[in-house]
């Protein structure tokens, strides 16, 4: 590296560290604004000489970059970004901190795939989905996948690993080729991880019309865009690997978005080489992402966490909770976005019949939404009214960004 990059990666790790020390934090913000302040190229510098994979996407980033670090690591040492600091300083920070490793899985804030994949230069880089979030400040999905696309027309070279049960997906990772101006299309890998959410995507992002459904199949109605045969397959409690193999995979994060979310790091770590025989047990070590399906035991109640932003997370998160009374807490702090709106977005019939909670900044309006969804609902001040009004045995808990943090911290910042 040249010099001026390793002052400023070495600014970097020791800003990190004291802010860490002065418990503001994990510092990997701070650490990689400074450093790429002292080198606007840090984050180039610091990546050369790395196999890189970047993970995006508006669901399931933090847990597939988790799980994607796990199944590399087969071959070497892994850089990663496993707090969910996601944007540039984040990178940057998380690969100051790594020192040299021949390897790194980056999560990438969706907004920001463009920007690092220019600096980062990586190897594969896996597109999970895209669906509405944060609404007075995200992108549209539409908007959001024009960009992706035009990113990828700039990187022809990077493999990428994509859904294909996402028509938004599918189209941003195939931008036609252009052979006359060098473009060729990228070499893409698909996966299906299975799409609960569809509200994003009834309009064919390439002509406008309907696209239609059936099953696992999708097509639009109007150009000849349709789901690619995906090569690798969530099946039963496994995946399909493209050699029609069959890998029963032992998690310990709960539901079918994890099983896709495993098949999709299986996808990432055979770009560079790892078997998927090889990689499968190394996912079964993953117990929670940053305190995400963690689970405590508290006054009999045995409490489980799941973070969930946006609908189509929301919908994930009915899925993976148990038949079991229901914690739901809603905030609207600058993190979380400030527009609640998108509650009206959810379904929450398949709620009923559970005994569910409300709390948090907003629970007025999810109190709104669950009447208007008739859903019975009972409203709680705090999270020991929450446990004391449960008895003993799984309590879930559903909440957006700020929520979750505030209930995690209230036990103690379970990793
Ligand atoms: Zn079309």
């Amino acid at each position: 590296m040249p010099l001026r990059a390793k002052v400023a990666s070495s600014v970097s790790r020791t800003a990190a560290a004291l802010s860490r020390a002065a418990g503001r934090g994990d510092g990997s913000v701070i650490g990689g604004w400074i450093g790429l302040k002292i080198d606007p190229d840090l984050l180039a510098h610091l990546s050369a000489g790395r196999a890189i994979a970047l993970v995006s996407g508006t669901n399931g980033k933090t847990t597939t970059t988790r799980l994607s670090a796990a199944a590399v690591g087969v071959l070497g040492r892994v850089a990663t970004n496993s707090f969910g600091a996601n944007m540039p300083t984040g990178h940057t920070s998380a690969l100051a901190k790594a020192g040299s490793t021949p390897y790194a899985v980056l999560e990438v804030d969706e907004h920001y795939l463009a920007q690092v994949l220019e600096a980062t230069e990586p190897h594969v880089v896996a597109l999970l989905n895209l669906s509405r979030d944060q609404l007075d400040r995200a992108k549209e999905v539409a908007m959001m996948a024009q960009l992706w696309r035009a990113a990828l027309v700039r990187h022809t070279n990077v493999r990428v690993v994509a859904n294909a049960d996402d028509p938004m997906v599918v189209w941003a990772a195939t931008p036609p080729a252009d052979p006359d101006r060098g473009i060729n299309p990228p070499h893409v890998t698909w996966f299906s991880a299975g799409q609960r959410w569809h509200d994003d995507s009834w309009v064919c992002p390439e002509c406008g019309s309907t696209i239609q459904r059936s099953g696992d199949q999708w097509w639009c109605t109007g150009c000849p865009l349709r789901r690619p045969e995906p090569h690798w397959v969530v099946e039963d409690e496994g995946v399909l690997d493209p050699t029609g193999a069959w890998h029963k995979v032992s998690l310990q994060l709960p539901g079918k978005v994890n099983l896709g979310n495993a098949a999709t790091a299986l996808a990432v770590a055979a770009e560079f080489g790892v078997r998927p025989v090889d990689a499968v047990s190394r996912l079964g070590i993953v117990t929670s992402v940053a305190g995400r399906y963690a689970q405590v035991d508290k006054d009999g109640r045995n409490i489980r966490l799941l973070l969930a932003k946006n609908p189509a997370s929301w919908l994930e998160a009915f899925d993976m909770a148990d038949e079991a009374p229901t914690l739901l807490s809603i905030n609207a702090r600058d993190p979380d976005g400030l527009d609640t709106s998108w509650l009206f977005d959810v379904d929450f019939a398949p709620l009923r019949g559970r005994q569910v909670l409300i709390t948090g900044d907003r629970a007025y309006d999810l109190a709104v939404r669950l009447d208007v969804n008739d859903v019975p609902f009972q409203h709680v001040r705090t999270f020991e009214d929450a446990i004391r009004s449960v008895p003993p045995g799984r309590l879930e808990v559903i909440a957006n960004y700020t929520a979750f943090q505030d209930i995690r911290a209230e036990l103690d910042r379970v990793n």
